[in-house]
């Protein structure tokens, strides 16, 4: 396994290209190889070159992906996994203990949800969803018990909500917890949130960062030794790693993301300005307008509002569905953050697992994923949807 990543002075579009990506020694390729392999020859018993002896241990392609999410996060290290919930599933193993209290956002994914009440609270955690973007309701969740981990998702999952990072960071570190971010939404070239004091940050790198939707991972960056141990340890002795081809594909996604960031953000406050007041909307949920609730905070802690929307149909549930079914160019599927536009209907989609909770998705909300397509194509495609 690679060591710690050194800090790097270099601009995010640099690092993005080059940290953890140096060229093949031995041919002098410019990209580095996809290390296919389950197993690595000793020279002698023991006798590991670079490090490497089974491949649930480390591999190196893995390994330049780690190197390469680290530096993005400003992280002293990074662990990738075979999806994003791998990922959470093996962090929560490492910092949580029968008896041990979380508390998150009352809008994390669904998935995140589902994993702590269904898999966690039988084996003995306690959970209490708040509304994060209401201080003096997470200073109480955090205070009631000795709560282990408060887990924060800003921008969220579909209403778009901001929580303020450093804010509640602050509130969690009083109260002994590890602050952890889902930067999922937001990708790195958005938002830096150890900067901002949180502990830890977990990627699903099915998203922005491998961003071509053709491949899942996930990732947990943390910038504590310690728990880099833990971590580590527990990557190795669970086993949920990466592959080393979806650890390649993830690299070359994240090569272009500054400028996939730059183009999702510039194409989703096209669409968002265009839809503020349209008749058939009751409501438009994006950062980046400025009658947002949390558009100072996203102002302050983004560098740009992203490529998520959501928008509120006026007639109801029949009219969202209508209008889910009957775009061109965005495609009706789940899933987010590829190139390619996506439409999704939250309640029966990627939100079905939280109906009937107190997640639940008004049934009236459709979330729109949008991609790098031309922006008049899109706002075309949801204006001639819009109207049928
Ligand atoms: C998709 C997603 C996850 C889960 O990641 P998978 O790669 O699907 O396991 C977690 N958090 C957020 C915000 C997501 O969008």
């Amino acid at each position: 396994m690679s060591d710690i990543s050194e800090p790097t002075p270099a601009g995010f579009s640099t690092r993005a290209i080059h940290s953890g990506q140096d060229f093949d020694p031995t041919t002098g390729a410019v990209v580095p190889p996809v290390y296919l392999t389950s197993t690595f020859v000793q020279d002698g018993i023991g006798g590991f070159r670079g490090g490497y002896e089974y491949g649930r241990g480390g591999n190196p392609t893995r390994d330049s992906l780690q190197e390469l999410l680290a530096s993005l996060e400003g992280g002293t290290k990074a662990f990738s996994f075979a999806s994003g919930l791998a990922a959470e599933d093996t962090l929560l193993r490492a910092v949580l203990t029968p008896g041990a209290h979380v508390v998150m956002g009352n809008d994390v994914y669904g998935g995140t949800h589902r994993l702590v009440n269904r898999v966690f609270v039988p084996w003995g955690v306690t959970l209490d969803t708040v509304d994060m973007s209401d201080v003096d309701a997470v200073v109480a969740a955090v205070q009631h018990k000795e709560t282990a981990v408060l887990w924060i998702e800003t921008p969220s999952n579909p209403l778009m909500k901001i929580s303020d990072i450093a804010a509640l960071a602050e509130i969690g570190h009083k109260a002994g917890a590890i602050v952890v971010v889902d930067n999922t939404f937001a990708s790195p070239y958005l938002q830096q949130p150890l900067s901002l004091g949180a502990d830890v940050i977990i990627h699903s790198t099915t998203k922005y960062l491998g961003g071509h939707s053709d491949v899942l991972g996930g990732a947990v960056v943390v910038n504590d030794i310690e728990l880099a141990e833990k971590v580590g340890f527990l990557q190795f002795g669970v086993g949920a790693v990466s592959g080393p081809l979806d650890a390649w594909l993830t690299v070359r996604g994240i090569k272009t993301l500054a400028v996939r960031m730059e183009r999702h953000s510039a194409n989703a406050q096209a669409i968002a300005e265009r839809l503020v007041g349209h008749p058939a909307l009751d409501a438009v949920y994006y950062p980046g307008l400025s009658t947002h609730p949390g558009h100072d905070i996203a102002a302050r802690q983004m560098s740009g509002f992203g490529g998520m929307l959501s928008v509120a149909l006026t007639g109801g549930a029949s009219a969202a569905r209508r209008f889910a079914e009957s775009t061109e160019v965005f495609q009706l599927a789940e899933s987010l953050g590829g190139v390619e536009s996506l439409i999704g209907y939250p309640s029966e989609m990627t939100h079905a697992s939280v109906r009937g909770t107190a997640l639940e998705v008004p049934e009236n909300v459709v979330r729109l994923s949008v991609g790098i397509e031309d922006v008049d194509d899109l706002v075309g495609d949801v204006l001639h949807a819009l109207e049928r």
